[in-house]
């Protein structure tokens, strides 16, 4: 049987692990499979995509800046893609690229299972609108968090998102220069890539209280500015990213192989050298 193609596309992606991870969960289930990183930028990423396609590609991740790019290129999405309006696992049909975000049940697998926090009424703040946050929220709001505030630089996107969660009660954008008289939260997801060019956007102290969970989605140097604030300023909890792509890793290897890898020997050997990884 010829080997199965698979590949995650982004840009940057030389530092991206999902090639080892799921590298892990062939070997783990005996899948034989060749999976790779293609590098691609704005103007390359639809050619790209077809040209992985035409070369028998069946199943792609797609990581920064690319997921709601990837959405709009699919010709069909699953519920949880469509109200994302991004995709980071696509799967080839006969005729086109079939898109789904597992982002977001990633997320809450890894808070809820490894990390056990109760998620349910949880005041949530998500800073970023971008792909990942994208992903997570619509996941946050049916794990049952209470209210939801978005905060992004560009308050469009922000607006945009609330907008496409449709839960005008519930949902709050916000610029992010204007979180100081929002309080605390009990959830603070940091979905932002701002570490990678140059640093955290300032952010007060007194969005966090003594039971705060602080998530940051990125891993490695990456997250730790952004970690070293939340544990400064005393939350409970201090979590990268890291368990969340092993997670959104293994859901996509089930949609592809209908077979769910154990994710955790996977992430033991990853936290060993937690410090070194570089978020791609
Ligand atoms: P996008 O490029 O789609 O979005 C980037 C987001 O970061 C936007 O909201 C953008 O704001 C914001 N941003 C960028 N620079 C700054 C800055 N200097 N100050 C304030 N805000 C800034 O990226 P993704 O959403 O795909 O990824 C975001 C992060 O999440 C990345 O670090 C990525 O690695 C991580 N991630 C981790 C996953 C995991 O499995 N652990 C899965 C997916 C993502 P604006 O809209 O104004 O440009």
């Amino acid at each position: 049987m010829p080997i199965l193609r698979y590949a995650v596309l982004g840009h940057p992606v030389a530092h991206s692990l999902s090639p080892r991870i799921h590298a892990e969960f062939g070997r783990q289930l005996s899948i034989a499979l060749d999976y790779s990183a293609i590098d691609a930028d704005a103007d390359e990423f639809d050619n790209a995509l077809a040209a992985f396609a035409a070369s028998g590609g069946v199943g792609a991740n797609i990581t920064l800046p690319h997921k709601q790019r990837a959405a709009a290129a699919c010709e069909t999405l699953s519920d949880r893609a469509r109200r994302a309006g991004a995709a980071n696992t696509l799967a080839r049909g006969a005729t086109g690229w079939h898109g789904d975000n597992t982002d977001g049940v990633g997320l809450v697998r890894d808070l809820t299972g490894r990390h056990a926090l109760d998620l349910r009424a949880r005041r949530t703040l998500l800073i970023g609108a971008g792909g990942a946050a994208r992903g997570v929220a619509p996941a946050l709001l049916d794990a049952g968090i209470g209210d939801l505030f978005i905060a992004n630089r560009s308050a469009d996107r922000a607006d945009a998102l609330a907008d496409a969660l449709a839960q005008p009660g519930r949902v709050h954008p916000r610029y992010l220069d204007d979180l100081r008289a929002l309080g605390e939260f009990d959830l603070i997801v940091n979905a932002t890539s701002a570490a990678r060019d140059g640093g955290l956007p300032a952010l007060p102290m007194s969005l966090v209280g003594k039971r705060t969970a602080a998530v940051d989605l990125s891993y490695g140097e990456v997250a730790i500015p952004f970690l070293a604030w939340a544990r400064a300023a005393g939350a409970h909890d201090a979590i990268d990213g890291l368990g969340m792509l092993v997670e959104q890793a293994a859901e996509s290897f089930a949609l592809w192989h209908g077979k769910r890898p154990d994710t955790d020997p996977v992430y033991e050997q990853l936290i060993e050298h937690r410090a070194a990884l570089v978020t791609a």
